[in-house]
């Protein structure tokens, strides 16, 4: 079998680590087996690591193969929906719980980043940029919320003064949080595993798991071995590929696309962001984009519903970077490549069991570097028999797509364009 490899992204051709580790053969026991070697399953096996626990990660391709390796790289805290909208459906002590952890998912990447001396270029400093007035005052309602749950680290940013930060006059202001951030995804995944491996874990690539057995002990099989375990944790996200259908029927790959300019000169990124901050704007089909370590910019935005490979990556990104920094005009686009993030119906993320040791956390819907962190540590302590915080996820309902999978791209996709609509008239 020839090796599988990373999508052809700037982050893989820049990667720390490119050893490949051995495949899966034969029988293996371990106390805990993990299924994707992305943040989530690599959080959880670190955490339970640290906690003494023998754990093995099983990988279908290469260790951050999936969105971990592929990501826009930015610490964006809280969920796809924010507490307000938590309180709002399922009331007040389940919002103020999740709200207790909505901030955590940062500490646990500064932290893993400090103890295991990863080299990820991690930078601090988030911006959220509101595209028109109404935005502008979500963005002060979002500042309120967060401090509200006890988040201190953010500042309200004018018309004028957004402009120190971003250099584009297209924003009507924004929300600095100086506790959001900044890094290179692959770097920080392969970081994870070497800090995992030297914790005395253990991690097979190239591994698709084909089949999972429930039972007293769990079994994972894959072509060529299995692992037995006490307990099996599920974290192939948008890239489980039909391993567990009723998973499957919860939530919907998207695809979002990046691209990744040429080095551009010091002058030229002091231009566009001088405090070298990342930027999501706060449109529904949003816009991202920050500076790699070697100062290219790199800007994503889109989503394909059902996560369609688009044919051409650039003719869609460009134009939106052009939009906001049209001084690129004449830079070179050195990489352009798509990823899949899971979409929920109510975009929040869902943790829960199978049967009584398979546990599983899946889509974050887009806003998953954080709650992915989160979701391993929560599910290293439910393992280790601490539940309240898992339980407070568990208890969120999880909802089938409407019209199963055949319907999910149209009407997700009508979603879309409707926001599309919203989101261009300022409404
Ligand atoms: C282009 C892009 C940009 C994004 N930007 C941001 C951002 O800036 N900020 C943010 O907060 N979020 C962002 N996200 C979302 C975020 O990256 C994800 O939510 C997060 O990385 C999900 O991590 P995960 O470990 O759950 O899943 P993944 O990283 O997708 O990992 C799943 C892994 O499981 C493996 N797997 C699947 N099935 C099997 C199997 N049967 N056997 C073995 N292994 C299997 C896969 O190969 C894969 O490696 C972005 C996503 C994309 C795609």
């Amino acid at each position: 079998m020839t090796a599988p490899s990373h999508t052809s992204s700037y982050y893989a051709a820049s990667a720390n680590d490119k050893n490949i580790r051995p495949e899966l053969t034969g029988e293996v026991t371990a106390d805990v087996c993990v299924i994707g070697a992305g943040f989530t399953g690599l959080s959880t096996a670190i955490h339970l690591a640290e906690s003494g626990f023998k754990v093995v990660v099983v990988e279908a391709s290469r260790i951050g193969f999936g969105a971990s390796g592929r990501n826009g790289g930015q610490i964006v805290h809280s969920y796809s929906r924010d507490m307000d909208f938590i309180t709002k459906h399922y009331g007040k002590q389940t919002g103020d719980e999740m709200g207790a952890m909505a901030f955590e998912g940062g500490k646990i990447i500064r932290r893993l980043v400090k103890d295991y001396n990863i080299q990820c270029d991690l930078k601090d400093g988030g911006i959220f940029a509101a595209c028109n007035s109404k935005q502008l005052k979500e963005l002060e309602g979002k500042k309120a919320l967060w401090e509200s749950h006890g988040h201190t680290e953010l500042e309200m940013l004018t018309e004028s003064s957004i402009q120190q930060y971003v250099g584009t006059d297209r924003y009507s202001g924004g929300l600095l949080d100086k506790s959001g951030g900044h890094f290179h995804p692959l770097n920080l995944v392969l970081g994870e595993a070497a800090a995992f491996e030297s914790l005395g874990g253990v991690i097979y690539e190239a591994s698709p798991v084909t089949r999972v057995e429930e039972g007293a002990k769990a079994k994972i099989h894959s072509a060529r071995g299995c692992v037995t375990a006490d307990y099996v944790v599920v974290a192939g996200n948008a890239y489980l590929n039909g391993l567990i259908p009723k998973l499957e029927q919860k939530a919907m790959p998207c695809g979002t696309q990046v691209i990744t300019t040429e080095p551009l000169s010091e002058q030229q990124q002091k231009e566009l962001l001088p405090q070298d901050n990342c930027v999501e704007d706060c449109n529904y089909l949003l816009d991202y984009f920050r500076l790699s370590g070697d100062g290219r910019l790199i800007y994503g935005g889109g989503v394909t519903y059902g996560a369609r490979e688009p044919s051409k990556i650039e003719s869609l990104i460009v134009p939106k970077m052009l939009k906001t920094f049209p001084q690129l005009k004449n830079t070179r686009i050195d990489y352009a490549w798509t990823g899949n993030f899971l979409l929920t119906l109510m975009r929040l993320p869902q943790f829960g069991r199978i049967g009584t040791n398979i546990y599983y956390a899946q889509g974050y819907s887009g806003h998953g570097v954080t709650s992915s962190h989160l979701a391993g540590r929560v599910l290293s302590d439910a393992i280790q028999g601490q539940a309240e915080r898992y339980d407070v996820f568990a208890s969120l309902p999880q909802y089938p797509f409407p019209g199963g999978r055949a319907f999910r791209v149209p009407y997700t996709a009508i979603g879309a364009a409707y926001y599309n609509l919203r989101d261009k008239l300022g409404i």
